[in-house]
């Protein structure tokens, strides 16, 4: 049997050339038959160009995963596929019981993410045909991690796109409501059931890290989650306050704190701005500051909006910092690009009166792989400033 196939206009082929997997809908001549899943796809002129993912509700209609026209997509090629992806986070084997394993379009398996927490995986199935080949994902994942039990996340925003209903399902063995994690010397509890993203923020540890090495006297984390820069900025700061508007997330902050032992974080269910200015308000100081606000623009119509937010934080952040200080700064927005990051940043340090040193410029880590063809593999973005005031 002919397997369904696509064809896609000149342009959209001459997009895939340039190495970026997406076919916009505009850009198919002519539609494959049937439902979501995997087609063939080929130029106007009958050019076989591999392999995709077909979303028939989906304004990104073709998503491509393999440039062989002659692969088969089976149980084989994504075991092949995925370990190549395992084989990559080996490195972070020895930090870290917690990682992203498959980080879509990245790891050249778009729509796909999963994230290990220990011994449990966190899928998410973010297009209608990956959804389709749950059972080879789950079949393929089984065989190379042995997991004790793998949950789907879908319940992200994204699937309402592809015409797929929003849950969370438990998808093999037993998930568990909390799962230590263990992050360089340091542990937690992620919540894979009901956390945000898939239970915590695994794209900070390496910046958490960097951070931890400036840190002494006083420390502010803010937009704190559960403590996640705070656990590792108490190991060197007298002091440290965590900061976040989640009186749930705060809860488990403290519980992180405790697993830790540690005695010292203050934690403060606030407004991060109101904070931010009161703070200064009462003339307090600190050491060490983590700013790691979520996603202030949420699409290309709030960037204005979201640039403000970012220097006014950043501004009021530099305020509070000591002479001599360290400022991790960071901003997830896929639309606030590194080159805007950067000058809003510089605009809040010119505001501010300090002469703010870029110590590091640092990206997404190992497990998030930035692919440069695909910007949209690309959001997480921070700079380390240290205050050069004497
Ligand atoms: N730094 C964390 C991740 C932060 S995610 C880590 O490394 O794991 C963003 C956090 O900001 C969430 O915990 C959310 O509850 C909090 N938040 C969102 N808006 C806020 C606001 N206006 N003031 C304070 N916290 C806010």
């Amino acid at each position: 049997m002919r397997p369904p196939t696509a064809i896609v206009t000149s342009r959209g082929a001459k997009r895939l050339a340039a190495g970026h997997p997406w076919v916009f809908r505009s850009d198919l001549a002519e539609a494959p038959a049937g439902a979501a899943g995997v087609v063939r796809i080929t130029d106007p002129r009958g050019q076989a160009l591999g392999w995709a993912w077909w979303s028939p509700a989906s304004e990104i209609a073709l998503r491509r995963v393999e440039r062989d026209s002659d692969a088969t997509i089976d149980g084989a090629w994504w075991r092949a596929r995925l370990s190549h992806a395992l084989a990559r986070r080996a490195p972070l084997a020895s930090d870290t019981n917690a990682c992203r394993l498959v980080h879509g379009e990245g790891d050249g398996l778009p729509a796909l993410v999963v994230d290990r927490y220990d011994r449990w995986l966190v899928v998410q199935f973010l297009s209608a045909a990956v959804e389709a080949q749950r059972a080879l994902v789950v079949d393929a994942l089984q065989e190379l991690a042995a997991p004790a039990g793998i949950l789907a996340r879908n319940d992200a925003s994204v699937r309402a796109r592809e015409g797929l209903p929003r849950t969370v399902e438990l998808v093999a063995g037993d998930v568990p409501e909390e799962i230590e994690v263990n992050e360089h010397g340091v542990t937690y509890l992620a919540a894979p059931w009901t956390g945000q993203k898939t239970g915590a923020f695994l794209d900070q540890r390496e910046n958490r890290v960097m951070l931890r090495a400036h840190a002494r006297g006083r420390a502010l984390d803010v937009f704190s989650y559960h403590g996640s820069f705070a656990l590792h900025l108490a190991r060197g700061a007298d002091t440290v306050t965590a900061v976040d508007a989640s009186a749930q997330a705060l809860e488990r902050a403290r519980a992180n704190a405790a697993r830790n032992g540690i005695g010292t974080l203050a934690c403060v269910e606030a407004d991060a701005f109101d904070y931010l200015r009161d703070a200064a308000a009462r003339g307090e100081c600190f050491d060490v500051i983590a700013l790691d606000p979520p996603a202030l623009a949420k699409n290309r119509g709030s960037i204005a909006g979201a640039l403000r937010g970012y220097k006014e934080l950043n501004l009021r952040a530099m305020r509070l910092l000591a002479p001599g200080g360290m400022l991790f700064t960071a901003s997830c927005s896929y639309h606030v690009t590194k080159p805007m990051f950067l000058e809003v940043v510089r605009e809040a340090a010119a505001d501010s009166q300090r002469p703010m040193i870029l110590r590091a410029l640092t990206g997404q880590p190992l497990d998030h792989p930035e692919v440069l063809t695909i910007p949209e593999t690309g959001y997480l973005k921070g700079l380390l400033l240290e205050n050069g005031e004497n």
